[in-house]
């Protein structure tokens, strides 16, 4: 008698949908060498070679490619490498990480992943805003080019180049993840079209898109595990004592500890996401050390002593908890995180329908989060806008 009866498993059921190797963090990043395994949930009947499917399609230029710009739109005409192709069971993972086709089957990958968190704290499918002219996203997998852009229809991937090294974004999940978020939002709110002089989008649409990174990595169960092993459980950051972040080998979390306030920003797009990225990050912090005093694995005077300016002993004291805590039951501080990472995406996705891309003003982008937030994240998160003057407190 055959227990189990193979065709059925190997020719299958395809809806399981199609496993692909991500990278949470490029693989030049020390911890980070491995990729994970992912399973992304589309069947394995509906994805194309390249790869492609009916949201989005990659292509890998031949020759050189100009960026697209405002005269110059998908879909690529040009001469492209051959399209990737999965292994005889329709898989992606069957492709070496050091081949070219590798950065093809990575990219589309990351976006699909990053699609699909999104997506799910929304609650429904995400429809392009081009998708008036463009039915599918074009993500070109490779350009000679220092920069990483997405735009009408597209998202394109460009390399970094240091000490001669030439590092494509195609490996880089912060940056397609970035680059997906920008997409996610213009189609959550539409095109601004006639901005008003105070408005700011620009910022808040920087601001979104690095949020988007740091939720969506932290989405990698690797991630959480290295994170958390690292630091033994202690996420403080507002000490001198603890120097994690600064030395922090993931990018979204080095980028999200900053300090900026908006006395201290310029008008600069980037400088001025920076207090709201910064207030997201705490807010998170700050839930994840509410989960894990609720469970009894931290001190309960975390949550009323102000992190800020914590001195030297009590720093040691919540360390020492927390390490002894952790050591015993890190599947509790895994489960804390993932609690307090969820109760601020959700609440991030649902204020975006409320938001207005002509008027949207930073203070205003923040009360429609905290508005979508249930009663602990709220809080968090009014406190943590009003510590950065994002919003004055009520
Ligand atoms: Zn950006």
């Amino acid at each position: 008698m055959r227990l189990l009866r193979d065709d059925a498993l190997e020719s299958g059921d395809t809806r399981l949908g199609t496993r692909f190797w991500i990278f949470p963090q490029p693989p030049f990043i020390p911890g980070y060498e491995q990729p994970d395994r992912v399973w992304l949930p589309i069947p394995r009947d509906e994805i194309d070679p390249g790869p492609g499917d009916a949201r989005m399609y990659v292509v890998d230029p031949l020759y050189d490619k100009e960026p697209y710009g405002f005269d110059r739109l998908p879909p690529f005409g040009g001469a492209t490498l051959p399209p990737a192709r999965p292994g005889p069971d329709r898989h992606f993972d069957n492709i070496a990480p050091n081949s070219r086709a590798f950065l093809a089957v990575h990219a589309y990958a990351c976006a699909h992943f990053v699609l699909n968190v999104w997506q799910g704290y929304i609650g429904r499918p995400i429809r392009w805003f081009f998708d008036q002219t463009f039915p599918r996203l074009e993500i070109v997998a490779f350009v000679n080019w220092d920069n990483a852009q997405a735009g009408y229809g597209f998202l394109e991937l460009g390399r970094s180049e240091s000490d001669g090294i030439r590092r494509p974004y195609a490996l880089n999940l912060d940056t397609i993840a970035h680059e997906v978020g920008h997409l996610i939002l213009l189609s959550e709110t539409g095109i601004p079209t006639t901005m008003s002089r105070e408005a700011d989008f620009f910022p808040f649409s920087e601001a979104f898109s690095d949020v988007v990174s740091l939720i969506s990595f932290l989405h990698f169960d690797s991630a959480i595990d290295r994170l958390l092993r690292r630091t033994r459980g202690n996420l403080l950051l507002y000490n001198e004592l603890n120097r994690f972040a600064e030395t922090s080998p993931e990018t979204q979390i080095r980028l999200a500890t900053n300090f900026r306030r908006m006395s201290e920003v310029t008008r600069e797009v980037h400088d001025r996401a920076l207090p709201f990225i910064g207030a997201i990050f705490d807010a998170i912090v700050e839930l994840y050390h509410r989960e894990l005093v609720a469970r009894d694995c931290a001190d309960m005077r975390l949550l009323d002593i102000d992190l800020r300016h914590l001195e030297q002993d009590d720093f040691e004291r919540f360390r020492d908890a927390t390490a002894e805590a952790f050591s015993v039951k890190p599947m509790i501080f895994g489960l804390a995180l993932r609690a307090a990472r969820d109760a601020v995406g959700q609440a991030l996705a649902a204020s975006l329908r409320t938001i207005d891309p002509n008027m949207v003003q930073l203070g205003q982008a923040a009360r429609a989060v905290i508005a979508a937030a249930d009663g602990p994240a709220a809080a968090a998160l009014e406190s943590n806008f009003a510590w950065r003057e994002i919003i004055s407190f009520r």
